[in-house]
């Protein structure tokens, strides 16, 4: 039998993450993809099409070329609003008038949330070991940190963030600036992927995980493909041995700890550690639910994983023309969010198993391609995903763009309709889910993916969750995955 320090289920980013970190520390990693390619939701555009939450430091370390882009919030009357950051004006150049007080707001929660981006660059905080174990000293010290950061922010400000911190991102929005496609835009940001309206509570910390990074908008020279190909020459520079169409079918267990794997051909792998880019149910069941504990397995299947984001990939026969932008500004992210009411109006179908009636909408123009993400799609529609459901899914979002582009339902030669049980069937993510688990209140830090698991570890010695189910969520970070790497690390597994 072939045999590894390691082994990786999933070359999703984060699983040739956790490869590559464990790589560099010397650790011999093979990582098994079930599907052809690398890259899982990032692989190719397909789904993911933007980098929001990339840390500098990451793009150094994988040499990646990201140009920022504006983000134009379309609006009905064609008064656009340019969005760079804290910097809004309107699409034609002249002055909005909340620009000041968006750039308060976005300047005072990009603060915040460079507090919280602390919390993310490691595991969850946990004390283990005992307050007094050098363990729990480093705890402290790294929970130090975060504290002095808060009391940097000021009394005043200290305050601010602990009133919002728990608030929903509706009415932080618009206590500073009047509802249209300016808070629009911002209440978007705070649900796109999530099955949660900006009215939701604890939105304003999902607002803020989007925002640690400073809030900029990345499109990839050479698209997603550019991304994912720099995570795996990554994986592939630190020695790991990363494997496509290789679908793990067990994790084999032997005296309860993890003792490699066997795919579904019944190719037999050995390794110490395995570490599992799927959910928490999903690597329980690969290893035997029979291991873990009945409440930690209860905790996994009830683990809230709605997807709620759609994907929408429209061939065009030409470029569409969008309404009142100029050449370069069809280059942009450009949103469908005409105001943060009715961001939260669109979530409404979805509660009750109906498509949407008008969708928040993420678009890229590429060429003569159109990638849409469309928000607030059932996970499973009442009747299912039938052609019948697919084909008005497609004609809503059509129908929504339409007037900011017209003419462009007559340039569609082809669309692509990923819905989020799509999603789950392509990857594997629970749910479908973009953070293949909810980011509430309830399933974030300490809780996160589920209460007793947050660091990384199952019960089974040497098995890991190292995907973006796991602390500190989704989104193109590569934390969870390198995150999973220094726990195992620091457990001494290896
Ligand atoms: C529609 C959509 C659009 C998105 N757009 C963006 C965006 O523009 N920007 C952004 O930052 N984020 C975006 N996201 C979120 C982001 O893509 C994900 O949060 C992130 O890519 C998750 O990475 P991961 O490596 O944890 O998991 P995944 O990318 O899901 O990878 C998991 C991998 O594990 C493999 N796998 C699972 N089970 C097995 C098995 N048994 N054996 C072998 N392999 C297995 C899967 O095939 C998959 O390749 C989007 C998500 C969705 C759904």
């Amino acid at each position: 039998m072939e045999r590894f320090d390691a082994i990786v289920i999933g070359a999703g980013h984060n699983g040739l993450s956790a490869a590559a970190a464990l790589g560099a520390r010397g650790k011999r990693v093979c990582v098994l993809e079930r599907s052809s390619q690398v890259g899982g939701m990032a692989a190719d555009g397909r789904l993911a099409h933007l980098v929001y939450n990339l840390s500098e430091s990451e793009k150094r370390r994988l040499g990646l070329n990201l140009s920022a882009i504006n983000t134009i919030s379309l609006a009905r009357d064609v008064a656009h609003v340019a969005i760079r950051g804290g910097a809004a004006e309107f699409a034609d150049g002249r002055a909005h008038p909340n620009a000041a007080a968006y750039a308060q707001l976005h300047a005072r929660l990009v603060r915040f949330a460079g507090v919280l981006a602390h919390l993310a660059e490691a595991p969850p905080p946990g004390f283990e070991g005992g307050l007094t174990s050098l363990e729990g000293l480093r705890e402290i010290a790294r929970l130090g940190k975060v504290g002095l950061g808060l009391k940097r922010l000021g009394k005043a400000e200290m305050r601010e963030f602990l009133r919002v911190i728990l608030s929903n991102a509706f009415d932080v929005i618009l206590d500073e600036i009047p509802d249209g496609p300016l808070a629009g835009a911002l209440a978007a940001d705070a649900v796109r992927g999530a099955w949660a309206g900006p009215r939701s509570p604890g939105t304003v910390f999902s607002l803020m995980y989007r925002l640690g990074q400073g809030g900029e908008v990345f499109r990839p020279v050479g698209g997603m493909t550019a991304v994912a190909a720099a995570y795996a020459e990554a994986a592939c520079r630190a020695g790991c041995d990363v494997r496509t169409d290789a679908p793990v079918a067990r994790v084999m267990v032997e005296n309860d700890r993890a003792a490699g794997v066997e795919l579904a051909d019944g190719t037999k792998i050995a390794a110490s550690a395995v570490l599992s880019s799927a959910g928490p149910l999903q690597t329980m069941l690969l290893a035997g639910v029979g291991h873990f504990d009945v409440e930690a397995a209860r905790r996994a299947r009830t683990m809230r994983a709605k997807g709620s984001a759609a994907k929408l990939n429209l061939t065009l026969s030409a470029r569409p023309a969008f309404n009142g932008l100029n050449e370069a500004q069809h280059a942009a992210r450009l949103l469908v969010a005409p105001s943060a009411a009715e961001v939260e109006r669109a979530f409404n179908p979805a509660k009750y198993g109906e498509l949407p009636k008008a969708p928040v909408l993420e678009m890229v123009l590429d060429g003569a391609r159109l990638s849409v993400i469309a928000g607030h799609v059932p996970t499973e529609p009442q009747g299912g995903w039938t052609k019948a459901a697919r084909d008005r899914l497609a004609s809503i979002v059509i129908d929504t763009i339409e007037p900011h582009a017209p003419g462009l339902a007559a340039l569609v030669t082809n669309v692509e309709v990923l819905t989020p049980a799509d999603i789950a069937e392509m990857t594997g993510a629970p749910g479908g889910h973009w953070h293949h688990a909810e980011m509430g209140l309830d399933q974030v830090l300490t809780l996160r993916p589920i209460a007793g698991n947050a660091r990384y570890r199952l019960a089974v010695h040497g098995l890991y969750l190292c995907g973006a189910s796991a602390h500190p969520g989704g989104d193109v970070t590569g934390l969870p995955g390198r995150n999973s790497a220094a726990q195992l690390l620091a457990d001494g597994v290896l």
